[in-house]
């Protein structure tokens, strides 16, 4: 293997087996309670606000942060435990699951000590949503094509422009924000963007729902007119979140969620086709586990390097590119092993919704968080091939 494409060989160590029981007896709770029902992939609950603030009770938001900022200085691998057992129970993670996975991690390193203080601990008590601004009617791919323009005033900045397919937007408190401080220059076309913190109470900003074809609607467009931010809300260096953006990347394309989105349909059919299946059925299945296995430890790998303080961008870009195409594929491959599942109609019901449901919702699996094109160019580049 190349030099500069490593999978540190990484298994999770034996704390993480009682904290996998502690998540799973929590989450069987809140099943019998009816926050959220596992067979259903819906995840928007109607209580994801209180289920966001008991998980946040539990000590599994801002695992690995600092204990002053509300953390619990556990490690990434203890992390990993908690979001793959969640996204397997199709629990309600939507109100958190940013501002742990991302938002957090950027406002750690790079805002202003005050402002550390008083949001950190929010979200680890689950309190606090987070949504990205980065996405722009006409730059997606070419994030630093971005227009969404950040005037200097007094005190602060006015933000005038739009973003687009920015999830949670509708719901979240705050935003993680990309915007164009200067123009870019000739020698670097990736100068003059600035991260921004952005409360979403501000006036000045409008959130417009998009409806997907599932009927529902995760992402929108956000327009600003005029909208002030106060300059300790500026992340890190004026006309350099090129440098910033990149390496956030990382927390967000490495995740178990990266390829158990639809994960829900293998298990159904595993319970469906029962505890006899015919050869062709357990062959498929075998194989659909194996590449699950495969991937469960690179995307484990990465999590084992974010934790000793490596930056593994071409190895995430790896973990979403293969993550993502498979688990959009799942949905087809389960729905052709189908054909070996029992006709008796109660044993069809559940697969057929979620069947359904995924089969709406596999097309954007390999759009958001960077299309398949732009990662295979990012793991090119990585590799010394472009
Ligand atoms: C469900 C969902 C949620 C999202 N949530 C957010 C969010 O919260 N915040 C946010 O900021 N954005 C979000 N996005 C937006 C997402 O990041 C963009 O859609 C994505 O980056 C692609 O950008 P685009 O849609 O403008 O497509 P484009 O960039 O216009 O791409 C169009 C096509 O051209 C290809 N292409 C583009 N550039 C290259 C290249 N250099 N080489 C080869 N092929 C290329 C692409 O692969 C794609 O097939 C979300 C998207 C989805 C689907």
């Amino acid at each position: 293997m190349s030099a500069v494409l490593r999978f540190d060989p990484i298994r999770l160590p034996p704390e993480c087996d009682a904290l996998r029981k502690d998540v799973r007896a929590f989450l069987a709770e809140e099943v019998a309670a009816g926050t959220f029902d596992p067979h259903r992939p819906h995840r928007e609950g109607k209580d994801t606000r209180g289920f966001s603030r008991r998980v946040g009770a539990r000590g599994w938001l801002g695992m690995t942060w600092p204990k002053k900022y509300g953390g619990h200085e556990r490690s990434f691998l203890e992390r990993y435990v908690v979001t793959e057992e969640m996204r397997v129970a199709n629990a309600p993670t939507r109100h958190f699951f940013v501002a742990d996975r991302q938002s957090g991690p950027v406002l750690l390193k790079y805002a202003p000590e005050h402002i550390k203080m008083n949001i950190l601990p929010r979200i680890c008590r689950g309190e606090l949503c987070f949504a990205i601004g980065m996405s722009e009617p006409n730059s997606g791919s070419d994030l630093f094509a971005a227009k969404t323009k950040a005037t200097k005033t007094d005190g602060g900045w006015l933000i005038n422009g739009s973003k687009i397919w920015t999830s949670s937007a509708h719901v979240a408190d705050y935003m993680i924000a990309i915007f164009r401080t200067s123009p870019s220059t000739k020698e670097n076309r990736r100068h003059g963007l600035t991260q921004f913190l952005v409360d979403m109470k501000t006036p000045g900003i409008v959130v417009n729902p998009i409806r997907q074809m599932t009927g529902q609607t995760e992402f929108n467009e956000v327009v600003f007119t005029d909208a002030f931010v106060p300059d300790d809300h500026v992340l890190g260096e004026i006309d350099g979140a090129w440098k910033q953006a990149t390496s956030e990347l990382a927390y967000e394309r490495s995740g178990p969620e990266r390829f158990l989105e639809t994960y829900y349909v293998l298990t159904e059919l595993v319970r469906a086709v029962g505890p006899n299946p015919d050869t062709r059925a357990a062959e498929g299945i075998g194989r659909l586990v194996a590449q699950l296995h495969t991937m469960r430890r690179m995307s484990v790998s990465v999590a084992g390097m974010l934790q000793a303080g490596k930056e593994p961008v071409v190895e995430a870009s790896i973990v979403k590119d293969i993550g993502t195409v498979w688990e959009q594929q799942l949905p087809h491959r389960v729905r052709d092993l189908a054909a070996f599942v029992d006709v008796d109609p109660s044993n069809h019901a559940t697969l057929a919704d979620q069947l359904a449901f995924a089969t709406k919702v596999a097309p954007k699996l390999t759009i958001q968080g960077g299309t398949t094109e732009v990662l295979r160019g990012i793991i090119a580049r990585g590799l010394g091939l472009r």
